[in-house]
């Protein structure tokens, strides 16, 4: 079996991108209608993730794979989902945080226009998203982000 994918309410926007970073497909629609939200559960076979108990309370009934966050800190359900469902929290294989694209590492020559002049010359390695494009590098931010992940 491969990783688990996530599907996630609309609270829970700051641990779509956490899930991403950590490199599990995560969809996350702001606002999407709780039906719809069941409907594409079904259909993908993704696990939700809610903080909302009546939806997850109707998502079991349906026999529905889910899991109800009762934190609403992101440090806090992400190591549940550790605990939970095993869910290995690393960096290695990043998606893109913003839209769940795949990225994939990408010549330096590529991304200069797609990068700050500053980052651009200060960095050598860059990654680009498949779907949306942007391109990421490991700045300033980046130690920040694996030390929240190892800590978790
Ligand atoms: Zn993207």
């Amino acid at each position: 079996m491969g990783d688990p994918s996530f599907i996630l309410d609309g609270m829970l926007g700051s641990l779509a991108r956490w899930l991403r970073i950590a490199g599990y497909d995560s969809i996350y629609f702001r606002g999407l209608d709780d039906n719809l939200l069941l409907v594409e559960i079904m259909s993908f076979s993704r696990i939700m993730l809610t903080r909302d108990r009546d939806l997850f309370q109707r998502s079991q009934k349906l026999g529905l794979r889910s899991m109800y966050l009762e934190s609403e800190e992101v440090k806090v359900q992400l190591s549940h989902l550790k605990t939970e469902l095993g869910v290995e929290l690393s960096a290695t294989n990043s998606r893109c945080p913003r839209c769940n694209g795949s990225l994939r590492k990408t010549p330096k020559a590529d991304v200069q226009d797609l990068v700050p002049a500053e980052s651009f010359n200060a960095f050598d390695e860059f990654w680009v998203c498949g779907t949306c494009s942007r391109a990421y590098w490991k700045g300033s931010h980046w130690e920040k982000i694996r030390e929240t992940l190892d800590s978790t």
